[in-house]
């Protein structure tokens, strides 16, 4: 689950990370208000789940009231395209104090799966361009990777900083480590963390995605959850305890089981398609589930077809083949549904397709279902 930066933010508050003073505004009307409480120059933020928000126009400095004014007025509401999550409405603010910037850091703790650890990652060379710094100079940003007991003070001590700056940042460090195993975090991430030309050390911008298996310990995060950040079929999904991903391309796919799904997704890769979406209902799946499901699925603009490819373990084709009729009763739908299944209770499910007098092409094996989504 993601969060807003003035959200985050104010986590790193609660962690005694120093921010600069901001206060969000939601509604036009409440601009003018907003801004004379906040000195200028300052700097106007779209709240958006994305980053490089700064290089989409989302992110705007203003050095008296009335510019502050205008820049408000003009990014919310605003559609910010960024590189990283496409078009997205901004629905809220931030008017935060500007900071003298002297450095930018880059700082951040994240999961390294491949290493099973926490891995701590920090530059000197932070702000909008690390993803260039990271490909052109990797030299310059530093890794540890948290096996045991966190100790930055070594690598810390390699960005060059005198004394003073260097434990702060160290301070920071730990702080955000704490957050991350106390909070379930799966990204804490600040860039910039900023040194002005005082030695203060600010966190001018916040990220912090949390590991979704874990939020069931943790209502205060889970109340920060802004739904309209989310895709909708996805949050209907979710109402039904299906697993459903959206994706880019037209073969809808209704499976059941993670690897299944998987399986089904690169099967529809061979035959030249791309899936419209992970759908994966479950072992234990009842056919009104199936009938959301099926809803939830078809209701992509996209779809040029449905396969459901389903083995039937827990999770009986009968129970599927009803599900899948019913819905396909109530919402009429006119793309080609191809359907396999295997395992408990085949035939009775085939049987009730069959003569259900909608139309369905039941194919023997997945060879044939990979000939048949070739035809789309
Ligand atoms: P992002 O582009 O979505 O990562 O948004 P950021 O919050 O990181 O803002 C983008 C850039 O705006 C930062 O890297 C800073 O260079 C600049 N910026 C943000 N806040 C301030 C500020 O208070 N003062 C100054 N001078 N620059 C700022
Ligand atoms: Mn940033």
């Amino acid at each position: 689950m993601k969060i807003h930066e003035y959200q985050a933010k104010e986590l790193f508050k609660q962690y005694g990370i120093n921010i600069p003073k901001s206060i969000l505004c939601e509604k036009r009307e409440d601009i003018e208000k907003v801004i004379s409480e906040i000195s200028i120059p300052c700097v106007i933020k779209a709240q958006v789940h994305s980053g490089a928000r700064g290089k989409a126009g989302g992110v705007k400095l203003a050095y008296n009231y009335e510019q502050a004014a205008d820049i408000a007025n003009l990014i919310l509401g605003m559609e910010l395209k960024s590189s990283q999550a496409g078009i997205k409405k901004v629905n809220k603010i931030l008017i935060e104090e500007a900071i003298e910037i002297d450095k930018e850091l880059y700082l951040s703790l994240t999961f390294d799966r491949a290493n099973e650890c926490i891995a701590f990652i920090i530059s000197s060379q932070g702000g909008m361009d690390i993803e260039e710094v990271a490909k052109n100079s990797p030299d310059k940003i530093y890794t540890i990777l948290i096996k045991d007991k966190f100790e930055p003070l070594d690598i810390i001590n390699k960005l060059g900083f005198d004394e003073e700056i260097t434990v702060k940042i160290c301070n920071i460090a730990n702080s955000l480590y704490k957050l991350i195993r106390e909070k379930d975090a799966s990204l804490v991430e600040i860039n910039p963390l900023v040194v002005t030309k005082k030695a203060d050390i600010i966190a001018l911008d916040a990220k912090i995605n949390f590991d979704d298996n874990a939020l069931f310990r943790h209502e205060d995060i889970v109340n920060l959850k802004d739904e309209t950040e989310e895709n909708p079929y996805e949050l209907e999904a979710q109402k039904y305890g299906l697993n459903y991903i959206k994706l880019d391309g037209t073969i809808g796919c209704m499976v059941n089981g993670a690897g299944l799904a998987m399986a089904t997704m690169d099967i529809i890769k061979l035959a030249g398609k791309n899936a419209a979406n992970f759908l994966d209902v479950g072992g234990g799946a009842s056919s009104e589930k199936i009938e959301h499901a099926f809803r939830i699925l078809i209701s992509d603009k996209n779809l040029e077809a449905v396969f459901i490819n389903i083995f039937g373990g827990i999770l009986r084709c009968d129970f599927l083949a009803e599900g899948v009729k019913k819905a396909i009763q109530n919402l009429k739908i006119n793309i080609p549904v191809i359907v396999r299944m295997e395992g408990t209770n085949k035939a009775e499910g085939a049987k009730i397709l069959e003569t259900s007098g909608l139309k369905f092409t039941v194919v023997k094996n997945l060879n044939e279902a990979i000939e048949v989504i070739k035809q789309i």
